[in-house]
């Protein structure tokens, strides 16, 4: 986290240049309402256009209208089309982390990993377009075959938050159109212009008009319920909380319609007396800081066993202490600024609960003053099990660590709550992590690392965090339908 100081600086760009309006059917259709602010500075980066109803049922007919073609195009095609949107999006790598640094706040070495990720998405899915299967199987009767064939499940509506600005469309745009699915992409109003950089790419790279379609809007209820009641369309994949997760699967069933859900964590990191304890400290600082604790995957509780917990703490304290503070788009920065003035009030909220309960600041804690949306690296002590931050997700760079004895009590600790999206274990005994990563209920651990993402793992959570897998072999299916043929033959 606190290598950056050889980043080099940053590409001079033009943020205004990426607002030229909605982008449906292959055309910017221009419009200029919603302003897009710098978390750094509070200043207007750019505005950009507002969807009606009217303008999402235009996307909606113009994913419809590219449907028939985009499905009927050979798989090769589309895997080589694909494979082009990671090329040029690799070349435009230190532009678009550039954008997000600027529009999301996140830290250039965030956001450049961001990038790198993202693309990854298009070639994994540029090479799983090809590899789709079915099923041939005599039924156990023996009256007749059983053929099992995969196809695209039509229309998509994608909705994607403001944490990963790329990463959170490209995990769903990439299967999608590897499926052969065509798309309408509702980004987040915070950081809409990657995606809609990112526009520009698919059309370079050869993706047909109207097979994806971008709409930014300050109404997101109203113009999501219009696609989602519209019968053409066919799929909704969501990332973002779980209380909108909620609201858009009772919209959604409705109309009987399919979901994807990723929705928000709240992450345990259990440290055993036997871990490697500079391991785990390198992994917190990347499960807890990568975003500035703005991941769904962040750890958001440390559970550290009695024996290493003081160590643990005052190790936690000094690194997150070193890190700097600063602009996204400072290439010295290791910690940016949070996404909102709403979202740094939440954290206070959550820290001066916490510390009214007992917990002691070890590091950080207060807000500073000024123009940007900041709020200190923090580690706070001794947390009461019943502190609101053991429910909540922190969404910022704030670490808690509760003290535990057994195995059991971590186990239980971590298990209550109504999230399960991530784990993360640090232990050297692998019989105990194995163990005990299959008692933890998330549907990710991480054992003995900081990091879990990856384009070619199945990623999502259980309980309330969300249904369905994006990334992996599993990604694809997700905008698939199976169909199943019985033959007498
Ligand atoms: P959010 O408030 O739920 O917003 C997510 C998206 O939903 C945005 O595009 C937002 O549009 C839209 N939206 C809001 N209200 C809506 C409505 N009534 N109907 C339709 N769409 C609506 O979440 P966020 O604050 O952007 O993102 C943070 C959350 O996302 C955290 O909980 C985090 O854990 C979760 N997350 C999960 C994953 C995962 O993979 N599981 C990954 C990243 C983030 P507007 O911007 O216009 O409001």
């Amino acid at each position: 986290m606190s290598a950056v100081t050889s980043s080099p600086r940053p590409a001079t760009i033009d943020c205004t240049r990426y607002a030229r309006g909605l982008y449906i059917g292959g055309r910017w259709l221009p419009g200029a309402d919603i302003a897009v602010v710098n978390p750094s500075t509070e200043e207007v980066l750019a505005r950009v256009a507002n969807a009606s109803v009217a303008d999402a049922t235009a996307a909606v007919d113009a994913a419809a209208a590219a449907a028939a073609g985009w499905r009927d195009t050979p798989a090769r095609q589309r895997a080589e089309i694909l494979r082009r949107c990671f090329v040029l999006m690799t070349e435009r790598h230190e532009e678009i982390a550039t954008l997000i640094s600027l529009e999301n706040g996140k830290s250039l070495v965030d956001a450049r990993g961001e990038v790198t990720y993202a693309a990854e998405f298009f070639r994994w899915y540029g090479e799983e377009a090809v590899r789709v299967g079915g099923e041939f199987r005599t039924a156990p009767s023996g009256s007749n075959r059983i053929l099992v064939d995969y196809e695209p499940i039509g229309v998509s509506v994608l909705i994607t938050p403001w944490n990963f600005p790329a990463a959170m469309a490209t995990r769903k745009i990439a299967p999608a159109l590897a499926a052969g699915c065509t798309v309408v992409l509702k980004p987040a109003s915070e950081t809409p212009l990657t995606a809609y950089a990112l526009a520009e790419i698919y059309a370079e790279a050869g993706v047909p008009d109207g097979v994806v379609n971008v709409i930014t809007t300050s109404t997101p209820g109203p113009v999501t319920n219009a696609m989602l009641s519209d019968p053409r369309v066919r799929k909704l994949s969501f990332t973002g909380s779980t209380g909108i997760g909620r609201v858009l699967l009772a919209e959604a069933a409705k109309t009987v319609l399919s979901c994807s859900m990723e929705l928000g964590g709240n992450a345990p990191f259990i440290v055993f007396d036997d871990a490697d304890l500079e391991a785990a400290l390198d992994g917190a600082m990347i499960a807890k800081m990568r975003n500035a604790g703005e991941a769904c995957t962040a750890a958001n509780r440390f559970y550290v066993q009695d024996g290493i917990y003081d160590r643990f703490a005052a190790g936690l304290s000094a690194r997150m202490a070193a890190l700097k503070v600063g602009a996204g788009s400072d290439p010295q920065t290791a910690c940016g600024p949070m996404i909102t003035r709403k979202a740094v009030d939440k954290i206070e909220a959550l820290v001066a609960d916490a510390t009214t309960r007992g917990a002691r600041i070890l590091q950080g804690g207060v807000r500073p003053g000024g123009k940007g949306f900041f709020y200190p690296p923090t580690v706070l002590a001794d947390l009461p099990r019943d502190a609101n931050l053991a429910y909540e997700e922190i969404f910022g760079p704030v670490a808690a660590l509760y003290r535990f004895s057994t195995e059991d009590d971590a186990i239980a600790a971590a298990n209550d709550t109504e999230y399960g999206l991530a784990a993360y274990i640090y232990t050297q005994d692998l019989k105990r992590g194995l163990s005990v990563a299959s008692r933890v209920e998330a549907g990710m651990i991480a054992l003995n690392r900081g990091l879990l993402s990856d384009p070619a793992a199945p990623f999502g959570g259980v309980k309330q965090s969300g249904l369905g897998r994006e990334g992996g072999i599993h990604g694809i299916l997700e905008f698939m339908e199976a169909k199943y043929i019985a033959a007498d033959f």
